[in-house]
């Protein structure tokens, strides 16, 4: 071991899919001592043979150094992983994909083993992992002390985002994310199929749709955020609802015309129609929010 390796924190990495892989190799090229396991063990050899230590089991890797990440594929992963480690006195950081609920279970679960917990959501594809400039980050929650202490270590792969101590957080932040970006592609294929059949060129097309999302997303959230923190959401309307909701007719004739089915667009346009009839139609959008909670 190098001077320089000795001097950087221990990491063990339970999970070497795409994502586990990719996570690994940062740690090693900044010269972390890295133990890792997988469940298929031959996925560990190409690590190996760049430096890392290969564990013959989970438990194994879990005892050779205090903190302890997961990249599994999801939280039964984790259970069948762990069932057998002893988490004394580990600080274990969960980078598998989980519902907040599961997280804050996951949790409960540790502390009540003797470890500090750290839940994390990953906001990059592997790609992102260890190219700082591709703008990939990971949303931690839980144990802010534990955050503290391998602040550093954690930044090795990606960009961090503490987003409190609720153990839920990060999952429900990296969910709600990704929610939103549904949401955006399912317009997004809605804009394709009304022109596919047309002499419009996707590829000319796409530059157009990509500045026109781009230019409403910012504005757009950061209106409903401050209308849903005032209370009062007709502040700074510039689109009322009553305008938009007229025009929806539009969109909907525009579809049969080209046909193209609505169905991506009549949810959000139903919600809109109730939000007028029972707000106001100098509101904005934000009254939706609303509607979607039960
Ligand atoms: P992969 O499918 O490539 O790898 C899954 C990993 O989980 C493998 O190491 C696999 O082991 C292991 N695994 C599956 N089931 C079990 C089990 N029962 N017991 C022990 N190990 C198990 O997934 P990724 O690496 O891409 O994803 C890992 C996590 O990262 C997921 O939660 C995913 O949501 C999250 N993530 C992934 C992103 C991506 O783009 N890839 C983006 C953001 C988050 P084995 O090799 O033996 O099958």
């Amino acid at each position: 071991m190098t001077a320089n390796a000795s001097a950087k924190t221990p990491v063990t990495l339970l999970g070497l899919g795409a994502m586990g892989t990719a996570l690994a190799r940062t740690w090693l090229a900044a010269g972390h001592p890295l133990t890792v396991w997988n469940r298929t063990a031959s996925r560990a050899e190409p690590l190996v043979a760049e430096g890392a230590t290969a564990a013959g089991t989970a438990a194994e890797a879990v005892a050779a150094s205090d903190l302890v990440i997961l990249c599994l594929l999801d939280d039964a992963s984790v259970d069948e992983a762990l069932k057998d480690a002893d988490l004394t006195g580990k600080d274990l950081v969960n980078l598998t994909t989980t519902t907040p609920a599961q997280a804050r279970e996951r949790a409960a679960w540790a502390t009540a083993r003797g470890a500090r917990y750290l839940d994390g959501g990953i906001m990059a594809v592997p790609p992102m992992i260890g190219v700082p400039e591709a703008g990939g980050y990971v949303f931690y929650s839980g144990a802010a002390d534990l955050f503290e202490t391998h602040a550093k270590t954690l930044a090795v792969p990606a960009g961090t985002r503490f987003v409190g101590t609720d153990a839920g957080h990060a999952a429900l932040h990296d969910v709600a994310l990704l929610s939103a970006m549904y949401g955006m592609f399912a317009g997004a294929a809605h804009a394709f199929a009304l022109i596919r059949g047309e002499d419009i060129d996707p590829a000319a097309f796409a530059p157009f749709l990509t500045e026109w999302l781009t230019a409403m997303a910012g504005p757009h959230v950061t209106q409903t955020a401050d209308q849903l923190t005032s209370g009062d959401y007709t502040t700074n309307v510039v689109s009322n609802l009553g305008m938009q909701t007229a025009g929806t007719p539009t969109f909907l004739t525009t579809a049969a015309e080209q046909g193209v089915s609505p169905e991506l667009l009549t949810p959000y346009f139903a919600l809109m129609r109730r939000r007028l009839t029972e707000g106001s139609p100098s509101e904005d959008l934000t009254g939706v929010v609303d509607l979607l909670r039960r």
